[in-house]
């Protein structure tokens, strides 16, 4: 009997001691919406976790309706609209910001990225279109579309237009890095210090987890959903990926995949199989994973040899995984079971 009380208080001091585990009021709070055309997750940890919580979905499904090229009544849509005919729109604070933030990414990436490729995401119909693969003259054609400088954005007025008719925008690459910026700025006006932001590829940590543990994430095999490549700790960062294996559709044998290459006009063909940025600067995270993506291996090393502030993870097709050396310390591979092979990329 004696024993039996003995082991019923250690039962009873573990549940109490939790094991680690999380008290109730360690849940967080925890919302999951479908916007910006696809999955998202925030997980946010605070005395105003509730409060700030609907916050932070009332502002995703702001921006979403500022932002999408698919609203007719979006700011976006209204730019596209008018391209060419010399109206200048009225814009939000956060789309005129957003727009000049991704004009400085199109000029920073020699415009690998440009968010004024949606002529030919259209041609190939992932607009939402009929996916179909456009002749070379076609391409060839819309390609004169393409050039995110001839977005005429006028601090003065808040206002925007686009300098030539048939031009048009899709921030596609972007505005979840976006979304991410403008929740921090939100959150940290809740006193929220722990937060975990997943907006589809764009992983937002902040802080640590309410354990003091750092967030972690997994860089997933662009060949299994399955499998990792990697694992790592995130904290007051964000990570980014970019994989031709998010929409892609198939032809005579061939995929084509949904980032396209703006100076060929075809899903970009660079050897890359996927591409994760890290960095605390969310916006130009996912500008530049899309960006690195297009540019492919040697040319993203370059690019990255000329930038401070962040690191990647590359998965090439040959299987090698190029990993920027500060991410070496933490970086967990994984990738060696499915025939990856690890890489570290110096200075
Ligand atoms: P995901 O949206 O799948 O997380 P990305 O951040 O790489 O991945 O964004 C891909 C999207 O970016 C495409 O669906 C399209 O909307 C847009 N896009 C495609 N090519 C380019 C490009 N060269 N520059 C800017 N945006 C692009
Ligand atoms: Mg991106």
């Amino acid at each position: 009997m004696k024993r039996c009380f003995s082991f019923l208080c250690i039962g009873l001091f573990l549940i109490l001691s939790g094991c680690g585990a999380p008290t109730v009021g360690d849940v967080g709070a925890v919302r999951q919406l479908f916007a910006m055309d696809t999955l998202m997750q925030i997980t946010l940890y605070g005395a105003y976790q509730e409060e700030a919580a609907e916050a932070a979905t009332a502002e995703i499904n702001r921006l979403e309706r500022l932002l999408s090229r698919t609203r007719s009544d979006s700011q976006i849509s209204a730019l596209n609209a008018h391209a060419g005919d010399g109206v200048s729109i009225p814009l939000d604070p956060a789309t005129f910001e957003l727009l000049s933030l991704a004009q400085d990414c199109t000029k920073e990436t020699d415009h690998a990225f440009d968010m004024t490729i949606a002529p030919l995401m259209d041609a190939w119909g992932f607009g939402g279109q009929q996916y179909q693969v456009p002749s070379r003259e076609e391409l060839q054609s819309l390609l004169l579309l393409v050039d995110g400088e001839k977005l005429l954005l006028d601090p003065e007025t808040s206002t925007g237009r686009l300098a030539d008719p048939g031009m048009s925008i899709d921030l596609g690459a972007i505005a979840k890095g976006y979304t991410a910026r403008r929740l921090l700025a939100l959150l940290a006006s809740y006193e929220i210090d722990s937060a975990k932001l997943e907006l589809g590829g764009n992983i937002t940590a902040l802080g640590t987890r309410y354990d003091g543990q750092p967030w972690r994430i997994a860089v997933r095999d662009p060949k299994a959903a399955d499998s990792y490549l990697c694992v790592l700790p995130l904290v007051d960062a964000t990570a980014s990926t970019s994989g031709g294996y998010e929409r892609y559709f198939e032809q005579d044998g061939v995929t084509y995949h949904h980032i396209i290459d703006p100076a060929t006009g075809f899903p970009a063909d660079s050897g890359v199989l996927s591409v994760t940025v890290i960095s605390a600067d969310a916006v130009q995270n996912d500008a530049f994973s899309t960006a690195l993506f297009i540019m492919g291996a040697d040319q993203a090393v370059a690019f990255w040899q000329e930038h401070e502030g962040f690191e990647f993870i590359l998965a090439k097709a040959d299987g090698t995984v190029l990993v920027t050396e500060g991410l070496e310390e933490d970086l967990e591979f994984r990738g060696a079971e499915n025939g990856y092979t690890c890489e570290i990329v110096r200075r």
